[in-house]
């Protein structure tokens, strides 16, 4: 299972998350902040949760390229 979280409000909007993993972030239009697709939001915490481990290495990659660190990827 792949854990990913992302802090929504602190987004700067960079782009990179989208451009290291273009199937779990996208730009909003709205506010210019980066969208987690499909996640559930808490506190304002973003979180989705995978079976499809494939994803992780994008994601990860996205992790260690946000420049304002709001994305976290687990495997567990
Ligand atoms: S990499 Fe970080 S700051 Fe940049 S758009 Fe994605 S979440 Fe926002």
């Amino acid at each position: 299972m792949v854990i990913i979280t992302l802090q929504r409000a602190k987004c700067i909007g960079c782009n990179y998350c989208v451009e290291l993993a273009p199937a779990q972030f996208q730009m909003s239009k709205k506010d210019g902040k980066s969208v987690l697709l499909h996640s559930e939001e808490k506190k304002g915490f973003f979180t989705i949760k995978s079976k499809d481990e494939s994803i992780f290495e994008d994601n990860m990659n996205a992790k260690n390229a946000c420049p304002v660190k709001i994305i976290d990827v687990k495997q567990v």
